[in-house]
């Protein structure tokens, strides 16, 4: 069969079956499977596929066709232009949360840099310090080491295994990070870094309202960690508990960069105002125009 007509066909399971982005997906299962770039896709699209590639292609539109999400299948997501392993122990990176990632790192880089004496510089102290805190497979806080020179990021999470797949992300990508595991600034009381104020937190938290978690597509609800979208009964429980307490970890107009759902920036507004920590928060926008970002600053 022509590669172009596979294709097809597996677009057309995809859709058959639910999928929202059924030609995309059919496209990427084959380059994985052949390791082939689109571009060669494309040109290629003409040249018969052997019976052996069409069996094994086949397979893996069936496994997407049963909701598993392509990037479990792939084990792999590009964020911010990095490429991530993913694994069901923690969330698929969104695009989202690139536009978390641009403005700490549009804040970072603006930051007046403090003058470094030629020691400190030679052994590569940074003088900007990041904390991210729920990191998943540590998309936001890698992005940034990579992204931002002379930056100490540390990431945390309360599972073990997020902890561990970030760890390996870092070492793939040869990004300098920290990774600690803890219940939110829980995972902070061994000794390096008990005494440590950040210049920057950073958080991409459960945010989702338990009753809407059965209305999510299949892919999210059955496949992803629900620890890692279940924000309680008004989507805040993790909001509240790290509004309440960055400010300790925070030092003197240190900012707090928090994602949010669409409909949260008033709550988050609200809540920052409320505790009387912090300087009135900003609400950014992501591409698509619907509120994604909350940040502000320790007064
Ligand atoms: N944005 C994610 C979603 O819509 C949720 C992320 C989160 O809860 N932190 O599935």
């Amino acid at each position: 069969m022509k590669t172009r007509i596979l294709v097809k066909d597996g677009e057309y399971r995809l859709s058959s079956a639910g999928c929202m982005d059924a030609k995309i997906d059919a496209e990427e299962l084959f380059c994985y499977l052949t390791s082939m770039d689109r571009v060669q896709l494309f040109l290629r699209a003409e040249e018969e596929v052997d019976p052996e590639t069409e069996r094994k292609y086949m397979e893996l539109i069936a496994r997407r066709a049963s909701r598993v999400p392509l990037q479990h299948i792939t084990g792999q997501q590009e964020f911010m232009g990095y490429k991530f392993r993913v694994t069901p122990d923690v969330l698929v990176p969104r695009q989202d949360t690139e536009t978390l990632v641009t403005e700490a790192a549009r804040i970072i880089q603006q930051r007046p840099k403090k003058k470094q004496g030629f020691m400190s510089r030679l052994r590569g102290s940074a003088d900007t310090t990041v904390l991210d805190l729920c990191c998943g497979s540590g998309i936001i806080g890698i992005s940034l080491a990579k992204i931002c020179s002379d930056i100490r990021v540390v990431c945390s999470d309360i599972s073990q295994k997020a902890v561990d797949l970030a760890a390996d992300n870092a070492k793939d990508l040869r990004a300098k990070a920290e990774f600690v595991c803890g219940d939110l600034f829980g995972a902070l009381s061994p000794k390096p870094y008990k005494e440590m104020k950040f210049d920057m937190i950073v958080s991409n938290p459960p945010y989702i309202k338990s009753k809407i978690i059965p209305m999510l597509q299949a892919e999210v609800k059955d496949h992803e960690p629900l620890e890692a979208l279940d924000g309680g009964r008004d989507g805040l429980d993790y909001y509240r508990r790290i509004v309440a307490e960055a400010a300790d970890y925070l030092k003197p107009s240190g900012w707090l960069l928090l994602e949010i759902g669409h409909d949260q920036g008033e709550d988050l507004r609200k809540l920052l105002k409320d505790s009387g920590r912090y300087t009135p928060a900003e609400v950014i926008k992501d591409l698509p125009g619907r509120d994604r970002v909350v940040k502000c600053q320790r007064k």
